[in-house]
């Protein structure tokens, strides 16, 4: 397993529309372990492979306290929306910035596992939330999009100081420091 760089805002690659998977082989099952990798060290709870520059429609989840509910999604739909909820959220991609957002409190999906077999799962709360905004990734969206056009601009300066700040360190330091 290896940990992968994660793509920052604006990076152009995250405005990527990412492609269906159609090939369930072992491949795919050793990108999945890489993005549960990245995910844990993040630390974050979710990712989709736009994030981690790989342009096909699979996403990892683990919204559990203690790490121990991975879910895979693979080529996932979201089928029906029900109500709203509002909470503030943060991205990998956009290290450090949060903001509300507001996304349906349920959703039903129609979604693959690694093996490729459909099933349909219903989900509410966090785990709700964090597969919408992952599912924006994969169409190229981030939640910055929801904000005022202001609000991005501030947070496109601050990121920049940051990553200026940083200088030659990049965020990709943890992935580096395992490559032997
Ligand atoms: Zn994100």
């Amino acid at each position: 397993m290896a940990q992968l760089p994660i793509l920052e805002y604006p990076d152009p690659r995250l405005r990527t529309k990412a492609a269906t998977v159609t090939a369930f082989d072992a491949d795919l099952k050793r990108r999945v372990a890489d993005m549960f990798e990245t995910m844990y060290a993040a630390p974050g709870i979710g990712l989709a492979a736009t994030q981690v520059d790989w342009h096909f429609r699979v996403i990892v989840i683990d919204v559990s306290e203690d790490r121990s509910q991975p879910e895979v999604f693979i080529n996932p739909r979201i089928l029906a929306k029900e109500g709203e909820a509002s909470g503030e959220e943060g991205c990998l991609s956009v290290p450090g910035i949060f903001d509300q957002v507001v996304r349906a409190e349920r959703i039903r999906v129609e979604t693959q596992d690694e093996a490729g077999r459909t099933l349909q799962r219903e989900l509410t709360g966090m785990l709700a939330v964090c597969l919408q905004h992952e599912l924006d990734h994969l169409e190229g969206r981030l939640f910055v999009d929801y904000l005022s056009e202001m609000k991005r601009q501030r947070i496109r300066k601050k990121l920049d100081k940051e990553r200026r700040e940083r200088g030659a360190r990049p965020h990709t330091e943890r992935a580096r420091q395992r490559v032997p």
